[in-house]
């Protein structure tokens, strides 16, 4: 699991907009089960709050990296 804390207000509307149901929402912070991540960005998109900030969104790619490599 990969916490996005950053500036989220727990509204939900990333949980809701992902087709995959991977993340679940906190008071304010979520919760993305990055291994089944189909990298979409509507997550990203969705928020408001700008809580996936390009730094989080790296993190993001880093952690989908690694996953894969491990699984490789
Ligand atoms: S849409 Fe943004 S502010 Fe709302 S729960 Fe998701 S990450 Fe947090
Ligand atoms: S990038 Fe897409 S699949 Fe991944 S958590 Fe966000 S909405 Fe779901």
């Amino acid at each position: 699991m990969y916490k996005v804390w950053k500036n989220c207000i727990g509204c939900g509307e990333c949980a809701k907009a992902c087709d995959f149901n991977l993340i679940q929402t906190f008071d304010d912070y979520i919760l993305m089960d990055i291994e089944k991540c189909r990298h979409c960005s509507k997550c990203v998109e969705t928020c408001q709050n700008n809580v996936f900030t390009k730094s989080v969104i790296f993190k993001h790619f880093l952690y989908l990296l690694y996953y894969k490599i491990k699984k490789s």
